[in-house]
């Protein structure tokens, strides 16, 4: 018989710290789609969405809209946000419950709003007690993001939570269909139980990439409990996402076991031991920008530009794009062959007013807050003008688990001078894809130095173009240096090392 699975998503990472709470329209200017919407606007897009949606295809089931919803990492979100989620997802969600064999929720795990600590929790545990009301009990089953934080109650209300296992989250849409046939399988044949376990460990996002200690040691661990107990039915490994300073930010392990939960609970403690092992790497620290300038003034020739990643000023991570703390002393010490990219509208419409083939002086970036770095001066020609949209060339890049496979950053100009080449967009955007600066004309693969606003996500596409890579300290909110920050609701966790 046909299946029929409610769908929705809720996708957000939110940075507590930032003075800038995220609204509707921040939503509308990356994804928010209502009713069938969800299904149209989703399908075949590479995002996680997609990812489900081919295999309820597939599997000819009856898909029940309700809203698909996502923005840019970025501060609190507001409530009437949550509210509009709520409004589209429960109605029908109560029209619908007791026809349904199964829902199916895209979300991130790292979403605060401006009332609740865990916005998706709460929507779980309504969702289940909607269900426990009719005395259903139908299969529930989320997707994460690789940097949720996860308190007990999002376990506890759902069927089986899925998590990505990469990051950079190359692996966003496979998640999704993985955790499609999880609901499948337990759509088929229930029983299935979760067990979830907390660290202490608050990571920075410098610290997390997959390929590196800790991340690649308990992901390999986890790899090989799933290999060698058939049980179980899914690890996650749940990086957690630093800049929420809610209680139960950080690492924390679950997992879905279709046998003893005890046993289940004994994996996760092994693996909170791998962690232990090797939490040294999981706090790097970033380098001075005149210790980096040293260091590549000692290497050897050779092709490409030289990454100068400033983890503080992640884009990914929420913080501004905007910050000029890299970009002011090395036009300032007269460093030349420097590509970057700012988010800052005004100086958008500066270029557009000047049109393309003229010079113009102005000031960029350090617009956003006071700590991103102060608007620096630029003089320059304007090279390009566009309406700032592209494709990923990189379909399974970081930026597809965010938006699909095609990107938009509002309008944007490129301005050009002796020193430095820098895209100007009106909207931030992650520098997860190359499509971003080739979509406007300008090649990193032939500057000297590339500015990349990003902490591990930039890795899959600008990771094979360059000579070398550091990464750069600066003062952002997106800080590799946790005990910067003034959280005030961890308790026992752990920020940095001794
Ligand atoms: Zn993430």
């Amino acid at each position: 018989m046909t299946k029929r699975v409610l769908f929705g998503g809720l996708f957000h990472e939110t940075h507590t710290f930032l003075r800038q709470h995220t609204s509707i329209a921040a939503f509308e200017a990356t994804a928010l789609h209502i009713g069938r919407d969800a299904i149209d606007k989703n399908t075949g897009n590479g995002s996680p969405s997609a990812g489900f949606l081919e295999i309820a295809k597939g599997a000819g089931w009856d898909v029940v809209p309700t809203i698909q919803m996502a923005a840019m990492p970025s501060g609190v979100v507001e409530d009437a946000a949550i509210e509009l989620f709520q409004r589209h997802f429960f109605p029908v969600l109560e029209a619908e419950i007791s026809g349904l064999d199964g829902i199916f929720l895209v979300l991130h795990g790292a979403m605060v709003s401006e009332s609740s600590d865990h916005p998706e929790a709460d929507i779980l545990a309504e969702v289940r007690a909607l269900l426990a009301a009719r005395g259903l009990d139908i299969p529930v089953v989320c997707v994460l993001d690789l940097h949720a934080n996860v308190p007990q109650k999002l376990i506890d209300n759902c069927s089986a939570a899925v998590a990505y296992r990469e990051n950079p989250h190359r692996d966003a849409y496979e998640t999704a269909v993985r955790a499609a046939h999880i609901l499948a399988d337990v759509m088929a044949c229930p029983g299935i139980a979760q067990v979830h376990l907390p660290t202490r460990y608050v990571l920075p996002p410098t610290g997390v990439g997959s390929a590196d200690d800790p991340m690649r040691a308990v992901l390999a661990a986890a790899r090989a409990i799933e290999a060698s107990d058939r049980d179980i039915v899914n690890i996650n490994v749940m990086a957690g996402y630093s800049y929420a300073d809610v209680p139960h930010c950080g690492c924390s392990l679950s997992a879905a076991t279709r046998g003893d939960p005890g046993r289940a609970q004994e994996h996760l403690q092994y693996l909170a031991d791998v962690l232990e092992d090797n939490i040294a790497r999981g706090y790097p620290r970033d380098a001075a920008l005149s210790d980096v300038l040293d260091a590549v003034d000692q290497l050897a020739p050779g092709r490409g530009p030289v990454l100068l990643v400033e983890p503080a000023d992640n884009i990914g991570g929420g913080a501004p794009g905007d910050a000029t703390d890299l970009l002011g002393p090395l036009l300032a010490l007269g460093r030349r062959g420097i590509v970057a990219a700012l988010a800052d509208p005004e100086a958008v419409d500066q270029c557009r007013a000047a049109g393309i083939g003229n010079a113009i002086s102005l000031m960029v970036g350090g617009k956003t807050d006071e700590h991103h770095g102060v608007p620096i001066a630029f003089e320059g020609k304007v090279t390009n003008l566009t309406g700032g949209s592209f494709e990923l060339e990189l379909k399974t890049s970081h930026l597809a688990s965010m938006l699909g496979t095609h990107a938009e950053m509002g309008p944007c100009a490129v301005m050009e001078n002796d020193q430095a080449t820098i895209l100007l967009s009106s909207r931030k955007m992650p520098p997860m894809d190359l499509g971003q600066l080739h979509s406007q004309g300008i090649r990193p693969e032939e500057a000297t130095y590339v500015l990349v606003k990003a902490a591990v996500s930039h890795r899959d596409a600008y990771g094979p173009i360059a000579r070398a890579s550091f990464n750069v300290d600066s003062a952002g909110l997106c800080t590799s240096n946790l005990t910067r920050l003034p959280y005030r609701k961890l308790k026992g966790k752990i920020i940095a090392l001794p």
